[in-house]
């Protein structure tokens, strides 16, 4: 009962709902922050400044989006008119991962319930905690009860029951690349819509030319911002061979002075592991490196802080060379605090070895070069290319990866159009 009722409510109201959502999330920032940390082991001061901010931002984006639209219309000659109608596709899924459990959670519901659809939505059954303030946070906005409907509980079990559900029209889903294919497997039979944005293994690329102190202070960002578990980080990063010792040199003396350690601590950088499974799953790829070969130039340990966090999960900040771009550690996605750096003579060897792996979600590119910079940018096969920075996002742009990093784009008008069936009408002149 609650989709047509809130698909009929008008997009002023709609808006005005989520806007309430927005500033509520603003009055309970430091909940939300202290929360999101705990839960996730990121840095408070990371919640603080990206998590939670973004998560309001999301509500507001697509408030506000909602209020500016105008609908195509294409004139056939002199013969017909043709315009566009959009309805909201129903109710539909959204399945998110726990690496930026709030951030990724409301860039799905924000988008699904400004377009009118009411939503299922399953957090991670690993960071639950601010889906469920963000549930007490809904009904204290005034959202109409049954819009949002947010599921606990474990992938396999529940999310799967969202993903194989009759009535759910579309599934928007983030996480690893083999749950995609899963849920891709029981949707496409009964021809759901499907949005998948999946891992990543993305290259940083550095030339010779570029803002080397800029760029320094950038990889370390990319490299091992949330312990490396953001799908964006480059932790494939690529050197231009005439300044690669200068690199690695500079690149390991920054590493080697990130503080490790309690989330709560304003000065700790690189903050705990998510949890046991993948804190294993990390330690066993630093072993896989070794073992093919690579030299360990930072980290390679888990560490044991003094105090509160002494049984927590904690690794250094890792930095490895030494491997071919075709082995393993190189080609699977890791998604914690390990980097490898690998020499490039010419763009067609790094193009070769950029390309080489089944992701392609981000790029970054080094270069003061304005031509090289476009020319390497549209031969990268990655969905997202930063030149010169790294993670700068605006919320208009389309946002997903290319071939094993998912399907489809979020971000926009692509996030609010995948919860809508798109019809065109032709009227004969
Ligand atoms: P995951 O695939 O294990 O889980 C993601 C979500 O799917 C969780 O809510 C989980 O409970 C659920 N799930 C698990 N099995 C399911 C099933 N059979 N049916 C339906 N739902 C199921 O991923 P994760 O470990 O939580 O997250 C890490 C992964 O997410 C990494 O691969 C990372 O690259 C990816 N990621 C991608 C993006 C992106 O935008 N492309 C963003 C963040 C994270």
């Amino acid at each position: 009962m609650a989709f047509p009722g809130w698909s009929a409510t008008p997009a002023e109201k709609r808006s005005q709902i989520m806007l309430k959502i927005a500033s509520m999330i603003e009055s309970r920032m430091t909940e939300l922050t202290e929360a999101e940390c705990l839960d996730n082991g990121k840095p408070l001061w990371l919640a603080r400044a990206v998590d939670i901010p973004r998560a309001r931002d999301n509500f507001k984006f697509f408030a506000t989006a909602i209020l500016h639209e105008a609908n195509e219309a294409h004139q056939t000659d002199h013969t017909a008119i043709n315009y566009t109608y959009y309805t909201p596709v129903g109710v539909v899924g959204c399945i998110s991962p726990w690496n930026l459990p709030l951030y990724l959670f409301t860039w799905k519901i924000a988008p699904a319930i400004a377009a009118g659809c009411c939503v299922v939505a399953k957090p991670s059954e690993v960071t639950p905690m601010t889906a469920y303030l963000l549930s007490e946070i809904c009904k204290d906005a005034g959202l109409p009860a049954g819009v949002l409907n947010i599921v606990h509980g474990l992938g396999p079990k529940v999310g799967n029951a969202i993903t194989e559900h009759p009535d759910i029209k579309a599934i928007s889903f983030t996480g690893g690349t083999k749950t995609g294919a899963e849920i891709a497997r029981k949707a496409a039979p009964v021809f759901k819509k499907l949005s998948l944005e999946l891992g990543g293994k993305n290259p940083n690329i550095i030339f010779a030319d570029c803002d080397f102190d800029a760029m320094l202070k950038t990889t370390i960002q990319s490299s091992f911002s949330n312990q490396g578990q953001i799908c964006l980080c480059g932790s494939r990063i690529f050197v231009e061979e005439s300044i690669y010792e200068k690199f690695k040199s500079a690149f390991v003396e920054r590493v080697k002075e990130l503080k490790v350690g309690d989330p709560l601590l304003e000065d700790t950088r690189v903050g705990a592991i998510v949890s046991k499974p993948h804190f294993e799953k990390i330690l066993s790829y630093i072993e896989l490196a070794k073992e093919e070969g690579g030299t360990i130039l930072a980290g390679g340990n888990a560490v044991v802080p003094e105090g509160r966090c002494s049984n927590g999960y904690f690794i250094e900040p890792t930095v490895i060379d030494g491997l071919p771009y075709t082995c393993r550690t190189n080609q699977e996605e890791i998604f914690g605090p390990v980097v490898t750096i690998t020499s490039f003579k010419n763009e067609e060897e790094l193009l070769e070895m950029a390309n080489s792996t089944m992701y392609g979600l981000s790029a970054t590119i080094w270069t003061t070069n304005l031509q090289k910079a476009h020319r390497v940018a549209h031969n990268v096969h990655s969905g997202i290319i930063w030149i010169n920075c790294w993670l700068l996002r605006d919320l208009r742009t389309p946002f997903g990866g290319m071939k094993s990093s998912g399907v489809g784009r979020e971000g926009g008008f692509e996030a609010l159009n995948f919860f809508r069936e798109i019809k065109n009408i032709c009227i004969k002149l």
